[in-house]
């Protein structure tokens, strides 16, 4: 099964949720860090890392003789990325998004393709023992979903080599890019179950409900869980998130509650899941209400007409 992480803003808790998920998962799995802008699992999860694999975009990076400056590539892009002045082309392959076009349109294939690092994917085994994987997007890159759709892959290859060598297929959880643009949706497309982390602040909220949006269009199991529950001066908002919640038939999994103790282990890189039993406990409840709300969703016939899982009451 894979899982993805997700919140509707930077800072909700779904990475301190995905570090202890991994840490206390009842099943063979995968942590997989897909926050590919700013990866920072790897500060919970202490893990030793084979050398990162860069991974490159294909960008036309020249012109030849042959080239008549018809225009042709500079009007299919629709990322401004070739531009004509008078009789002269002149590319830009860093706003380039790899969609080939320019090189189908070109009646002379006077276009040379070159590359563009990304950024790269590495992978490696976290301190307790669960295979590991992380992308990292190249400092000043500002395209990241072509590498988070490597990284998905290799998370799968990674998936299918462990199923071969011990007979189950591991369950993927998966750090998501914050927010509800693009990378955060690329990695969700790749989910079959979804945990939205709710911040219950008014700031949080309002950002929790994009997410819903934005979620609740894909074909995914949808859950939530509740961070720093009961927070003091935020009177009313937990009541606010489980309405909503209650509202859409979006199962409250678990309402991890506000402590300042948990707050500074945190800060200094600990596993939630580690820091006491009580902690243990919450993550080992959650993971098992997971397990309970998403069952079947890796299976076929688990989607209705529509394509999308059932919602769950
Ligand atoms: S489409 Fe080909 S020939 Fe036309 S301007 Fe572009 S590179 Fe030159
Ligand atoms: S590959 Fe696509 S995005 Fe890149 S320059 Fe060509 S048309 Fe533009």
């Amino acid at each position: 099964m894979r899982i993805a992480i997700a919140s509707g803003k930077g800072g909700a808790g779904k990475t301190c949720v995905a570090a202890s998920l991994s840490r206390v998962w009842p099943r063979p799995r995968i942590a997989v860090d897909a926050d590919v802008e700013a990866p920072n699992l790897h500060i919970f999860l202490q893990p030793v890392l084979d050398a990162p694999e860069p991974w490159h975009l294909a960008v036309p990076a020249g012109l030849t003789s042959a080239c008549t400056a018809c225009g042709a590539c500079r009007d299919i892009c629709r990322y401004s990325a070739i531009a004509r002045f008078g009789k002269k082309i002149k590319l830009f392959p860093d706003m380039c998004h790899g969609c080939g076009g320019c090189f189908a349109v070109c009646p002379e294939q006077a276009l040379t393709e070159g590359k563009r690092e990304l950024g790269s994917v590495a992978r490696g085994k976290a301190a307790f023992g669960v295979p590991y994987i992380e992308g990292a997007t190249r400092v000043g890159e500002v395209m990241t979903p072509p590498l988070l759709r490597r990284l998905l892959a290799c998370a799968g290859e990674m998936a299918q080599a462990n199923a071969r060598a011990q007979g189950a297929e591991p369950d993927l959880i998966c750090d998501c890019p914050p927010g509800v643009s693009c990378p955060a949706v690329t990695a969700a497309r790749h989910a079959q179950a979804l945990v939205m982390v709710a911040d219950p602040t008014p700031f949080g909220f309002h950002d929790f409900t994009l997410a819903w949006q934005a979620f609740s269009q894909l074909p995914l199991k949808l859950g939530c869980v509740i961070n720093r529950a009961a927070m003091p001066g935020n009177a009313g908002g937990d009541e606010r998130v489980r309405a909503f919640c209650r509202e859409r038939g979006l199962p409250v999994l678990a309402e991890l509650p506000f402590e300042r103790e948990a707050a500074l282990a945190y800060s200094q890189g600990r596993l939630l899941a580690d820091i006491s039993p009580a902690w243990r406990q919450r993550f080992e409840e959650l993971a098992a209400r997971m397990l309970e709300a998403f069952r079947n969703c890796d299976q076929a016939g688990c989607l209705d007409k529509g394509g999308r899982h059932a919602r769950l009451s």
